[in-house]
């Protein structure tokens, strides 16, 4: 049996550096805590914890310190409510998703009405939907997407690990609708090439193996998003940690490829294939 990483796999720029962020600053006498997971990855989480970094859920439960906003940002009004609560913050939103935030307040104040293509729940929307103004929406579906009054111009934007194909699709469609009523409709291309990359990788793996593991938190977005586009190709399971690798997956299998998350760190991504190969030995 073969195992073959992908070409681009795992930790992004993005994630490097809010977590060199993070260490540096725990690694002196600062008692840091972040609000959220500073990544979907619980392996990241305990490692930070055991650096003595903790984590709060709720921005009313924060009471001064130092703060650490995750790469995926957040809106202005959590910025003002961090620092009303007497916190210094140390903001680790990846340069790539600021862009975005940037371009989302542009529009807004250019009086565009502006569309996210991104999942409402995900912390990257909630922060881009906090800088689009009072009238932005979020959806990953033009058919059952709620438009309200449509203003005359509408601005359309991506959640930054949603996939090109799928964000291209959107676009068509919801230009299609929008069309006859609206002025002018502007596309901010948002996508963030580590992404891209990552799943063209796994893609191409995906074409000449005969199954793929995808490893990363099952909540986070990019990985979910990776092991859907393998899915298409070949039989795909997506896990967290080497534990959740069943032997039955493995059998008869002559090629297997190895994909994470950008979120995923590279001990998780070692663990994976030591097991599989110990497995293979059995
Ligand atoms: S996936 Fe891209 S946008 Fe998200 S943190 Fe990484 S580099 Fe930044």
């Amino acid at each position: 049996m073969k195992i073959e990483k992908a070409r681009e796999l795992g930790f992004c720029i993005g994630v490097r550096r809010a977590l060199n962020i993070i260490e540096g600053t725990a690694s002196g006498d600062t008692k840091i805590v972040t609000l959220g997971p500073i990544v979907h990855n619980k392996t990241v989480v305990a490692r930070l914890k055991s650096l003595g970094v903790g984590v709060v859920d709720n921005v009313d439960d924060i009471k001064g310190g130092v703060i650490a906003v995750s790469s995926h940002g957040v809106s202005p009004t959590i910025h003002e409510k961090i620092q009303s609560r007497g916190a210094k913050v140390i903001d680790t939103t990846c340069p790539i998703v600021r862009s975005a935030q940037k371009a989302a307040q542009r529009l807004a104040r250019a009086g565009f009405g502006v569309i996210i293509f991104g999942e409402e729940s995900h912390p990257e929307v909630r922060g881009l939907l906090g800088w689009a103004g009072k009238n932005a929406i979020a959806s990953m579906d033009v058919d059952t997407m709620p438009v309200g009054a449509i203003p005359k111009r509408i601005g359309i934007l991506a959640q930054t690990t949603q996939s090109q194909g799928e964000f291209t699709n959107f676009v068509n469609k919801l230009t299609g609708k929008l069309l006859p009523q609206v002025q002018e409709i502007r596309v901010i291309n948002t996508l963030c090439k580590e992404t891209r990359k990552r799943q063209s990788a796994a893609e191409e793996l995906a074409e000449t193996s005969e199954l793929m593991i995808v490893v990363g938190g099952h909540n986070s977005a990019n990985t979910r998003r990776l092991a859907e586009v393998c899915a298409v190709i070949v039989e795909t399971h997506h896990i967290e940690n080497a534990d959740e690798i069943d032997a039955k997956w493995l059998r008869r299998k002559k090629k297997i490829g190895v994909t994470a998350g950008a979120s995923t760190p590279d001990e998780a991504i070692e663990q994976v294939i030591r097991r599989i190969e110990s497995m293979q030995q059995v």
